[in-house]
């Protein structure tokens, strides 16, 4: 039977140790971080989200911005507001929420946002540094997943890993992550499923982590005995949310398993509010 993998006391840890850091910068350099965050339209989901961070960052000390713009706000009009921000000097991170209206395609903002005021890793700068293994800003989920593998005190080295999705916010750079740590590291996706070949490469994972967005996707009875499995997986299900995987049967054949909710989406927050506060070291050369 698993240890439930969760990511409130994980997260809690992490907090700690960023009160520490936010406490530095005003000391070595008077500075307080500064979290701008854009929302484009209104969006209950993203409206829960937003009071998550909210609550997170008045805790942490970290000054809360909130940006709202028009939904009917054009893609050109979204970049030249972020391009204002990167000059504000009073702006440390910039975070854009989730989701955009369709005028807006996602892919092409990015890129415009100043790398060192990337709270969410995916400039191509920040990403090239994973692949580099020099990251000091990623992706908020894939940096979860590793702190919640970490957090098991598992021996990574060697060790066979095999993450089902390979979007470019967790699956790619998890793997990335964990190749770094010479992790063998599989990566399957909608083509390996259309193939069959999802049960044969799940059932070789001592490490699985699961983002696809599919209630029960992956079996419990696939799960190799005492495998890590991380969950990222968000799915509402006559108005419960579940993850991807089969929650029950798995339980009984991991040794670590994260709930859903409760496991990934605690840390992945804190990891925002962490490359926040590594955003605003980078800006002071420090
Ligand atoms: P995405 O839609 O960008 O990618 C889904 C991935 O699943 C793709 O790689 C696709 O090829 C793969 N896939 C689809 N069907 C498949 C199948 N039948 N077999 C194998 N692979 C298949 O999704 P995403 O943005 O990576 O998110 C995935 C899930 O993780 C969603 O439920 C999302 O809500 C959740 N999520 C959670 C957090 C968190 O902090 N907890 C953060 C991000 C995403």
């Amino acid at each position: 039977m698993a240890k439930l993998l969760e990511g409130k006391p994980i997260a809690e840890i992490i907090k700690v140790q960023l009160q520490e850091e936010i406490k530095g910068l005003k000391d070595k350099f008077n500075i307080t971080p500064a979290l701008a965050t854009i929302q484009v339209g209104e969006n209950p989901q993203a409206a829960i989200y937003l009071k998550s961070q909210k609550r997170l960052a008045k805790e942490l000390g970290i000054e809360f911005q909130e940006h709202n713009l028009a939904s009917s706000t054009s893609e050109t009009a979204l970049i030249d507001y972020i391009k204002k921000l990167n000059q504000d000097k009073s702006v440390s991170g910039i975070l854009l929420q989730l989701p955009l209206p369709a005028q807006i395609n996602y892919k092409n903002i990015p890129i415009h946002i100043a790398p060192q005021k990337d709270v969410e890793g995916m400039h191509p700068e920040n990403v090239g540094q994973a692949l580099f293994g020099k990251m000091r800003i990623g992706s908020c989920t894939a940096l979860a997943v590793m702190e919640l593998i970490a957090s098991t005190g598992i021996d990574l080295y060697g060790k066979e890993a095999v993450i089902v999705g390979h979007s470019e916010i967790v699956g790619k750079p998890v793997s990335l992550l964990l190749l770094d740590k010479f992790v063998t590291t599989t990566i399957c996706h909608i083509a390996t499923g259309q193939r069959g070949y999802l049960p044969t490469h799940v059932k070789r994972a001592e490490i699985l982590v699961v983002a696809v967005g599919k209630p029960g996707i992956i079996q419990g009875e696939w799960v190799k005995e005492g495998a890590i499995v991380i969950d990222v997986g968000i799915n509402r299900v006559e108005g419960k949310i579940v993850g991807d995987v089969e929650f029950d049967k798995a339980f009984e054949r991991a040794s670590y398993i994260t709930p859903v909710p409760g496991g990934v989406g605690p840390v992945t927050v804190m990891m925002l509010m962490r490359n926040l506060v590594e955003a605003a070291k980078l800006q002071q050369g420090d």
